[in-house]
């Protein structure tokens, strides 16, 4: 029988539920069990896909094409049980999916309601993940506790343990305890408002869960402990951690979380064993080498709207036992201030993927300074559109070369739409979605990174690269070294010439892990290694001469 954590967030929101869920997770399978993690978005957009990164952050895609929640990275960072559509709704999907039942007829005859029509298929995207071959599933309530559109979510997993029977399910809350200085002590009250709330729609929570800056106490745990009506083993503590969020699954095991939710599920576990973690984290802590990558992006200073490729940087970062300090450059500033100002100290540049039309000619400034300058460099989705039109421009001598993206009538069309594309009119769901195989030139930087041939990776874009100006990019030493098996798409560009130069059409930052760093961030970070190594030799020979 598949056992069921449900995670719930109170007081303030952003305070890492998906992380602290990805972290049980992660702890649980350490343990040896089977795990599934789902995340409910109490939100009315069917999915993420359509809302800009200001509101939402990153749109994390699956391997199905799944435009999902950003928490969803955590989870596939930190799990390996697999994710798809169902590890993701949102009340816009549960209320089209009941909206499309009532058309048909299933409820003929009946008053369609919250309770129980909404609830119901609320129930029946958690049993979705329940199935033999899972021991648990762990299931977060996006939100927070207290919020109006989190009701029908709460009131779902609150039946949820009446139907399937209350040893079977977990209750999980987190809260913060503030610290106020002015008092100098930890504040408890917000966590008893909140679990006041849950207990008030009928969820009395096994497990707190408390963000902190300070370490709570005896007499704090048992004062949230009693207010709550929660046993003192069950207030765990989580403190913040500036260090690294890797961290996070170690500190909850220090407040011995895992043995108490396997008790309290009776959970078929092996003891835990955390090495590989341990030595992640000992790699990360002990760098033999520093780097540095500038991110040029549309929206650089909000961490989110990158997050996973951060994130793949970090990983790439731990492979190589170096830290790499990240530049977050506004492609905008490098419009005003250009390149040579805000890049020279960097030794590799990334541009991201994104949409429309600010910032675009920052970002192809960037792409011309990486390549003039022999920087290593990685374009990823709009950075391979981005460092087409650069080098149709300037090496081509395309002048008027562009996306249609952004001029759709341009002269010349490097990068446009595909026929299917121009058809679509609806926004939600309609890219080039999830995994797609590419087949990979044996003599290229993609291939020594992948020592593969053919690999799978993600996507999420309209357009692409245009097959017309093949040759001419090819004759003036831009390279094709990836397509889709019938060679019909583009996927991956590289300048042989230059040292490291590679733009791929795909998502690689969707399938980098901190124990398995992404074959291509490896690459850009190996090659910044030594594009950092080679500047010192450059600069202690200069000392030299001068001395
Ligand atoms: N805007 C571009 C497209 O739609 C790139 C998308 C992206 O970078 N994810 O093709």
């Amino acid at each position: 029988m598949t056992k069921h954590i449900f995670v719930t967030g109170g007081v303030v929101s952003s305070l890492g539920k998906g992380l602290t869920s990805a972290s049980i997770g992660m702890l649980l399978e350490s343990r040896g069990l089977r795990v599934r993690m789902q995340k409910l978005d109490p939100y009315i957009n069917v999915d993420p896909g359509t809302m800009s990164p200001y509101q939402h952050g990153e749109v994390y895609v699956l391997d199905d094409g799944s435009e999902t929640d950003l928490d969803l990275g955590h989870y596939e960072r930190f799990t390996n049980g697999p994710l798809t559509r169902d590890s993701n709704y949102t009340t816009g999907q549960i209320y089209l999916s009941v909206i499309e039942q009532e058309r048909k007829g299933t409820f003929l005859g009946k008053t369609v309601q919250v309770i129980p029509h909404i609830t119901n298929e609320i129930k029946r995207v958690i049993h979705r993940l329940a199935d033999d071959d899972v021991d648990v599933v762990i299931t977060e309530i996006g939100g927070t506790v207290g919020d109006i559109e989190s009701q029908p979510f709460l009131e779902a997993i609150r039946q949820f343990s009446l139907d399937v029977g209350k040893e079977h399910c977990l209750y999980m809350h987190l809260t913060l305890v503030p610290y106020l200085k002015a008092a100098g002590e930890l504040k408890t009250k917000p966590t008893q408002h909140s679990v006041g709330q849950l207990r008030q729609i009928g969820i009395q929570p096994d497990v707190l869960v408390c963000r902190t800056e300070r370490s709570l106490s005896r007499d704090d745990r048992e004062k949230i402990g009693l207010f709550c009506n929660i046993s003192i083993d069950a207030v765990i503590e989580e403190k913040d951690k500036d260090f690294s969020i890797y961290e996070v699954p170690l500190s909850l095991v220090e407040n011995s979380l895992d043995e108490l939710i396997v008790k309290r599920l009776q959970l078929p576990a092996k003891s835990l064993d955390l090495s590989p973690w341990r030595d992640l984290i000992h790699r990360l802590r002990n760098p033999e080498h520093e780097i540095s990558i500038a991110v040029v992006g549309k929206y650089a200073k909000h961490s989110d709207a990158y997050k996973s490729i951060y994130e793949a940087l970090d990983h790439a970062g731990m492979q190589h036992r170096t830290q790499v300090r990240i530049g977050r450059i506004l492609s905008e500033d490098v419009e005003r201030e250009g390149p040579e100002r805000l890049m020279g100290a960097y030794d590799g540049v990334l541009v991201p993927g994104g949409f429309g039309e600010r910032g675009i000619e920052g970002k192809i400034e960037a792409i011309r300074f990486a390549r003039e300058r022999k920087i290593p460099f990685l374009g990823i989705c709009l950075g391979l559109q981005c460092a087409a039109v650069e080098f149709a421009r300037r090496v081509v001598k395309l002048k008027q070369a562009n996306s249609t993206e952004f001029e759709k009538n341009t002269e010349h069309p490097v990068i446009c739409l595909l026929d299917e594309q121009k058809q679509i009119t609806d926004m939600g769901g309609t890219m080039r979605l999830g995994a797609h195989p590419a087949q990979l030139s044996v003599t290229s930087h993609a291939f020594d990174c992948y020592g593969n041939e053919v690999v799978s990776e993600r996507h999420r874009h309209r357009y692409e690269f245009n097959n017309a100006y093949r040759h001419q990019f090819a004759a003036h030493g831009m390279a094709v070294t990836g397509t889709s098996p019938d060679g019909e798409l583009v996927e991956i560009l590289e300048i042989p010439e230059h040292p490291w130069f590679v733009a791929v059409q795909f998502h690689p930052e969707f399938k980098s892990k901190p124990t398995a760093a992404h074959p291509l961030f490896a690459g850009l970070i190996g090659a910044a290694i030594e594009h950092h190594a080679q500047r010192g030799e450059q600069r202690a020979s200069i000392n030299a001469e001068i001395s």
